[in-house]
């Protein structure tokens, strides 16, 4: 899903929270809230499964002086099928399974529980029936919140609950009508509050998931869009190559680069002869698209690929191609050259049968860290009026470059 439909279902969800008592997601939506909080939801239901039957082995000595008549069915019951069966269940949602397996499976868990309880109370003889209300309780809290099943589970269990410790009571011929009803009522009391607390708390976690994941995606928005304004910032509008301030950066990196290795950085410098003139005869428009078209012939030329075309400004165009020397940079520049004269672009302004042709000049250094890339432009620029001045339409190469060395800290 596309971020803005995915901003557009949060933004609608959180909306309508406080209007609507419905807590799913749209199917999206669910599916990737599932995705990212459902192996964290696995392993914490795990755990308080866990926990539980721990905190089950505390309420043993209250069964035991309460309900002496049961209490070895309860340890036998208790030791040979809630904990095995609730371990094995703990342990298979411990798996991250797919959601309804997982809430299923926690509900069985709890069922077994309820029905256990349930079981104990039919048989038991004993006065002490308000033990089992608080019994009861703990099972609730457990569901609800302990545990904190899925609303739709968690009013299965309640409804489990009630059942069948309404059943438990009515098997029960030693209590009277009235105090099986006043039981059953504070039961399914406690359980409608329960249930509320469950469901606010299912909304809280899911408003607060929605949140955190619109501040992800916004942050997610915003990376994207820096990025793609840097690359704007990089690129020359007119022709889509490397601009002037991409051609600083890259030059310093790939200096340092060749440097760290031992290698060295060839320059071409290029300038479309005559150019003004093309202009002045077919006008500013037509000058942009010639321009465009050595651009598109310079980027053809180049095979490395590292290696990187920029436009200067102007109809002035740099190469810059690591590694190579002046005969293998006087090479591409050559091959440039005629592509160029190859395109055939008509220019009038030099003539009834001129070209668009374009001059170079080549320079090519070892790269070492005591010295600046900045007298590599020098030479090859040198290299090119020394193209101009011969005639135009050829490549000059740089016979020396002078470095300006890296200037120490002062102290
Ligand atoms: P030379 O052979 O000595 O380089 O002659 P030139 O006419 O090319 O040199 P000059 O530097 O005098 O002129 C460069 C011209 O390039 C001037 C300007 O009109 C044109 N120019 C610079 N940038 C652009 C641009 O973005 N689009 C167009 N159409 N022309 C441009
Ligand atoms: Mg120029
Ligand atoms: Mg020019």
């Amino acid at each position: 899903m596309i971020g803005a439909e995915l901003h557009e279902l949060i933004d609608d969800w959180l909306a309508a929270a406080d209007r609507t008592p419905w807590l799913r997601f749209p199917p999206a939506l669910e599916r990737r809230y599932e995705a990212d909080i459902g192996p964290a939801r696995s392993r914490t239901m795990m755990i308080c499964g866990l926990f539980g039957f721990v905190l089950a082995a505390f309420i043993y000595p209250a069964v035991r002086d309460t309900m002496p008549d049961i209490a070895g069915q309860c340890r036998t019951l208790f030791l040979f099928t809630v904990v095995p069966f609730g371990l094995l269940l703990s342990a298979a949602i411990g798996l991250n399974l797919r959601p309804f397996f997982r809430e299923s499976l926690a509900l069985l868990a709890n069922s077994a529980c309820i029905c256990t309880s349930a079981y104990l109370e039919a048989l038991t003889r004993s006065p002490h029936i308000e033990f089992f209300v608080a019994g009861t309780t703990v099972l609730m809290v457990y569901s609800a919140i302990g545990i904190q099943l899925r609303f739709r589970f968690a009013a299965c269990a309640m409804v489990l609950i009630l059942l069948t410790y309404g059943l438990a009571m009515h098997v029960r011929a030693d209590m009277s009508a009235t105090s099986q009803r006043n039981l059953l009522s504070m039961v399914a009391c406690t359980a409608v509050y329960l249930l509320l607390a469950n469901w606010r708390l299912e909304r809280e976690a899911r408003r607060g998931y929605l949140n955190t994941l619109r501040e992800v995606l916004q942050g997610q928005d915003l990376s994207v869009r820096n990025l793609e304004l840097d690359a704007l910032a990089r690129r020359d509008q007119l022709t889509g190559l490397a601009n002037r301030r991409a051609y600083d950066a890259w030059v310093l990196s790939t200096w340092e680069q060749q440097a760290a290795h031992g290698g060295r950085l060839g320059l071409i410098v290029i300038d479309v002869d005559r150019f003004k003139a093309f202009n002045d005869f077919y006008g500013h428009a037509a000058g942009d698209r010639c321009l465009q078209k050595i651009a598109l012939c310079l980027r053809e030329q180049l095979r490395g690929t590292t290696d990187l075309v920029a436009r200067l400004g102007g109809e002035e165009f740099a190469i810059l191609l690591p590694g190579l020397d002046e005969q293998l940079c006087a090479d591409i520049a050559e091959r440039m050259r005629t592509a160029i004269r190859l395109l055939e672009l008509p220019h009038s302004g030099l003539g009834p049968h001129g070209l668009v042709s374009i001059s170079a000049g080549v320079a090519s250094h070892p790269a070492t860290l005591e010295e600046l890339p900045s007298g590599l432009f020098d030479a090859a620029d040198s290299a090119l009026y020394q193209a101009k001045l011969s005639g135009r339409d050829r490549v000059c190469v740089a016979l020396q470059v002078e470095h300006e060395t890296v200037q120490a800290p002062a102290e």
